[in-house]
């Protein structure tokens, strides 16, 4: 049993169908889909608003390198060019958790190192699963409670989208 937790998010191009793409491409694996946010860029690069969302993914036959390599087949069949860091990308992939594994490598870092500080991955990661633990950091709905509020108030959910139901 392989349960990940994926965070995805584009700020180029139709947005909502580089997600929706993304989401089709993964497949059944896909168990559950949080709300969509839009969202402020983070990192300091000048650049449109993003859309989030968190996916829920669970495959049997896939380890922790097994879902970075899926992310990154979606991220290339979104055309994605690697540009600045923290800059515009048609979607990006991040891998947030996979079964509450510690892991370092040369290419997979897990849980997500950043993760922890982002209301675009905290936020929508608590609408579909409020008992969610990140390792080493604690209960989600705790790392909500906690985010600044000026990182809080730069995600906003948005009713009028959605990535559907898998
Ligand atoms: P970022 O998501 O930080 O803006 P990129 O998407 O360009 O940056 O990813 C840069 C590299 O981060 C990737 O080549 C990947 O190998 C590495 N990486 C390390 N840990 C993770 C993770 N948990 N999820 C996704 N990529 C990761
Ligand atoms: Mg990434």
């Amino acid at each position: 049993m392989s349960t990940a937790v994926l965070s995805v998010g584009s700020n180029v191009g139709d947005r909502l169908a580089h997600l929706q793409e993304c989401v089709r491409g993964l497949g059944p694996a896909v168990r559950a889909v949080s709300p969509v946010y839009s969202t402020v860029p983070w990192g300091g690069v000048e650049q449109d608003d993003f859309l989030n969302a968190v996916l829920l993914v669970d495959d049997p036959t896939a380890d922790a390198h097994e879902w970075l390599r899926r992310a990154q087949q979606q991220e290339r069949e979104a055309q994605r060019t690697r540009g600045i860091r923290w800059g515009p990308r048609t979607l990006d992939v991040d891998i947030i958790d996979v079964a509450g594994l510690h892991g370092d490598s040369d290419d997979l870092t897990l849980p997500h190192p950043r993760a922890h500080q982002r209301a675009f991955v905290l936020v929508p990661w608590h609408d579909v699963a409020p008992d969610a633990v990140l390792p080493g950091h604690g209960a989600v709905a705790d790392l909500v409670a906690g985010l600044p509020a000026t990182e809080r108030d730069g995600v906003r959910r948005r009713d009028d989208l959605s990535l559907g139901t898998p």
